[in-house]
């Protein structure tokens, strides 16, 4: 454990292209500052809706390969951030995308959303005991808008969180680990409101446009404790997202999922400290994830 390098970073996500939608700027800025990024994703998205017409085959319906393939978008995704250190939570397959709530997927065979916390957060107290991360970030407990299997992602990166820790659970998991920050993926609603305003005086070539209510996370100002501006990682950002072709259409600095409606593309990410303490002074943001951590 020595070699690690100083600064650790855990994300814990449900589908590959979440990374890159909620934390690419962040992974990216992160990476280049030579910290150790760590990705785990839950399940290998095999339930998503395939945008562009020559790869509509590979759908669910028809010859369900999407997972596979965006196995590689994943791994194109991560190349643009610089982030090495990308898993699957349990190894590839080990969970099925449950898609969206109240489908009959839900409870499909090795469906995330069926599966039992405990022991799908046993995989990842595995990765936390070996990476010894100091910040993880993950979802709320809505996972930010509902989805069956970000709810699942938030509840086993929590639980996984608490189980590192306790020294008397599976000892053959590595020594315990105690994570100092917990943050949940927000958006600034007054964020959320001047992109919205901007994509409408724009007019970006979408047939529709999103409205805020679609955008996962979105919490008043006042509950965002921390803001990553990553600016200078746009572009890498914007790269990453079209690295998951199936999912996303990024048209300059807004882009669409596969219902076809405009949205922003933030490039500052913002945060909500909900476990561990700010490095920030009373009353204002961190503008780093590690602030205040000294190991
Ligand atoms: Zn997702």
């Amino acid at each position: 454990m020595k070699d690690l390098p100083a600064r650790r970073l855990l994300l814990v996500h449900a589908h590959p292209d979440d990374e890159s939608i909620n934390n690419g700027a962040t992974m990216a800025l992160y990476a280049d500052a030579g910290a150790h990024v760590t990705l785990v994703t839950c399940t290998l998205g095999e339930e998503g809706e395939v945008i562009p017409d020559g790869l509509a085959h590979l759908a669910p319906d028809r010859e369900n390969r999407l997972g596979p393939h965006r196995v590689g978008e994943l791994a194109a995704a991560m190349k643009e951030l610089g982030v090495t250190d990308h898993r699957f939570l349990g190894g590839q397959g080990r969970f099925r995308d449950s898609g969206m709530m109240g489908l009959e997927q839900n409870h499909r065979e090795g469906a995330f959303w069926s599966a039992d916390v405990d022991e799908a957060a046993g995989y990842l107290v595995e990765v936390i005991r070996s990476v010894r991360p100091q910040v993880l970030v993950t979802y709320d407990p809505d996972g930010g808008y509902g989805h069956p299997d970000h709810i699942q992602a938030h509840r086993v990166a929590m639980r996984a969180a608490e189980l590192a820790a306790d020294s008397g659970f599976r000892q053959d998991l590595g020594a315990p680990h105690r994570i100092a920050k917990i943050y949940w993926n927000r958006v600034a609603r007054s964020a959320a409101e001047e992109g919205f305003a901007r994509l409408r005086a724009a007019g970006a070539g979408f047939p529709g446009i999103a409205e805020i209510g679609d955008v996962p996370g979105v919490v008043d100002d006042s509950d965002i404790t921390a803001e990553i501006d990553g600016t200078a990682y746009a572009d890498r950002k914007a790269a990453a997202m079209r690295a998951h072709a199936t999912q996303i259409a990024v048209d300059g600095p807004f882009f669409a999922l596969s219902n076809d409606m405009g949205q922003p593309l933030f490039t500052t990410e913002y945060y909500q400290l909900v476990a561990g303490e700010s490095g920030a002074a009373p009353g204002e943001r961190e503008d780093d994830l590690f602030a205040g951590v000294s190991e």
